[in-house]
């Protein structure tokens, strides 16, 4: 079966539940449900809710969650928590996690084991910096990360995963990788797992390329083979940008 595009922007720390309100209903105006790829945003904690109110045909991402259900972890938000927002995805594990927060793959996969139990489904970032880029060692850090991130999970739990790769020197700064960079990346992460499970979940599982996608650059990216969407950050802040991806891949 072929695989469902998907396309999700990343808010990170912005917007305030006014503006996300505004998005929401700006984009929302040029969804119909008969799209051939999914949509969706990334959204804090605190935007989730009027995002989930204010969405039709928009897939709502929280950003990040906590393996453990309740409990004395000040400043935490648990599954059971998004579930009954209506969270049906969760961004794990974004470089900018894994940088300023310590985010551990072992993290990653507890918090993915968690989503998935609840069927939410996880979009796991993964992906190289620069120096490793530089060093020509991308495939090793793709493999490692994969390998710690999805510890624990079985082949069903990872073909019905998003993996979303991620150079770090791409994000954020234009540099985006170029096509075939990009698509060579993510046949990496499906070559692993396909070693790591079976070659069903290696077709099933959907992967995305971020790191500076735009609307001059986003069907370039849908056009390879082994890229089934994009992770998109800046490109996803302003209504009109965002519709421009969508007009430009639905
Ligand atoms: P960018 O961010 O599109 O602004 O590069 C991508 C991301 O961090 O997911």
């Amino acid at each position: 079966m072929a695989r469902k595009p998907i396309i999700v922007g990343n808010w990170k720390m912005n917007k305030t539940p006014s503006e996300a309100e505004v998005f929401m209903k700006g984009i929302e105006e040029i969804l119909t449900g008969e799209e051939a790829a999914d949509y969706g945003i990334g959204a804090p904690y605190v935007d989730l809710d009027v995002c989930v109110k204010n969405a039709k045909n928009l897939i709502i991402a929280a950003e990040n969650c906590n393996e453990k259900d309740s409990g004395a972890y000040t400043g935490e938000v648990s599954v059971p928590m998004l579930k009954e927002v209506g969270i049906t995805y969760c961004i794990i594990g974004h470089s900018e996690r894994r940088t300023y927060y310590n985010e551990t793959d072992a993290a990653c996969a507890a918090k993915c084991k968690r989503l998935l139990a609840d069927n939410i489904i996880p979009i796991l970032c993964i992906g190289e910096t620069e120096a490793e880029y530089d060093a020509g060692k991308t495939a090793d850090v793709i493999k490692s990360q994969l390998n710690g991130s999805l510890a624990g999970l079985t082949a069903e739990e990872v073909a019905k995963i998003v993996i979303a790769y991620e150079p770090i020197w791409a994000i954020g700064t234009g540099k985006s990788a170029n096509e075939e960079t990009a698509e060579n990346c993510c046949k990496c992460v499906r070559d692993t797992v396909k070693e790591m499970y079976n070659e069903e979940a290696a077709e099933a599982v959907r992967i995305q390329y971020g790191g500076s996608v735009k609307p001059t650059n986003i069907k370039s990216y849908m056009a390879c083979p082994d890229i089934d969407g994009a992770l998109i950050g800046g490109a996803s802040l302003k209504v009109d940008s965002f519709k421009e991806i969508i007009d430009a891949t639905k």
